[in-house]
């Protein structure tokens, strides 16, 4: 496995490899690896004759509150747990190497940035689909791994890519869980054991969420209702957003969720933001990518 630093040095590399032909499979990433990457990963190792992770605490996407001096960090591990899934080449560059003094053009997404997340966390998006259209440039990747964990994030790339004419296949993977259902997140080394604990709610509130609208329940307001009662009865969080919305548009659903729906949360534990979703019923569009096709055919 190779660790590349520099973009010049990796964009003639990503050239070489396709001139040769072969497949070019990335998962764009900012470290500190838990199972959810790594299933990015080994999804990539399968579609990919190459395959490229980058690792990179991309600071445009962070608002100035944030936690961007505190993310977690670890090169090393990383390093070790990307050799272990048969990764090829890790990208990590420095930041003055992504973003060199006068830099200052930037990708945005109009509507979709207008909900959920978007709407906590300004600029946050613009950030994030500048920094993956950049990876995009320097990678040349024709297949790209995203997981719908961050799906606000999953739909905003497809849009780009769709929206610019980026030629690479984008596929979402599901949520990776810890064995009692807390979604895998980097920010989860934040937690303190009983903050540990008190997330839990998180993802319990979407299972109560799915299992009312399995028993036919259809109403939004039930639905957010048992959400939130579950969430709010724990002293220890505090709901930034509770949302059933459009899987496609991310406009929020009024009156009766109809075919499927988009069942989204963020709350903080503590200091500590965390966010979770699940797909209410049937859709298609993200969906449909999970399975993805072939990057080729
Ligand atoms: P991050 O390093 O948090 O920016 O995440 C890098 C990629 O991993 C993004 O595409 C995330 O959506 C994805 N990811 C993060 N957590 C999970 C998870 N629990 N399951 C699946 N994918 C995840």
């Amino acid at each position: 496995m190779e660790v590349v630093k520099d973009p010049a040095e990796m964009q003639r590399k990503a050239e070489g490899w396709r001139r040769e032909g072969k497949v070019i499979a990335f998962v764009p990433t900012m470290g500190y690896f838990h199972e959810g990457h790594l299933s990015l990963m080994r999804e990539g190792r399968r579609r990919g004759d190459v395959l490229v992770v980058s690792i990179f605490v991309n600071p445009t996407q962070f608002g100035p509150q944030e936690d961007f001096e505190r993310y977690p960090r670890d090169l090393q591990r990383d390093l070790r747990m990307a050799e272990e899934v048969g990764v090829d080449v890790v990208f990590a560059p420095e930041a003055g190497a992504m973003y060199p003094p006068g830099f200052q053009t930037y990708v945005e997404v109009k509507d979709l940035q207008e909900h959920l997340c978007g709407l906590f966390r300004p600029g946050h998006f613009r950030g994030v689909a500048t920094v993956v259209a950049k990876l995009f440039n320097i990678v040349k990747p024709h297949v790209a791994l995203f997981g719908k964990k961050d799906y606000q994030q999953l739909l905003i790339i497809e849009q780009m890519v769709r929206d610019l004419n980026m030629d690479v296949q984008i596929v979402g993977l599901p949520t990776l869980r810890e064995p009692d259902g807390l979604a895998a997140s980097s920010r989860n080394a934040y937690l303190s054991p009983e903050e540990r604990k008190a997330a839990l709610a998180l993802s319990r509130s979407l299972k109560r969420a799915e299992e009312l609208f399995s028993n036919g329940e259809r109403r939004t307001e039930r639905i957010l209702g048992e959400v939130r009662s579950i969430l709010e009865a724990d002293p220890l969080l505090q709901v930034e957003y509770v949302e059933l919305c459009d899987p496609r548009t991310l406009e929020g659903l009024r009156g009766e969720v109809g075919k499927g729906a988009l069942l989204a949360l963020a709350a903080r534990v503590g200091t500590t933001r965390l966010i979770d979703n699940t797909i209410l019923g049937e859709v298609d569009s993200a969906e449909d990518n999970a399975q993805g096709q072939d990057p080729q055919g």
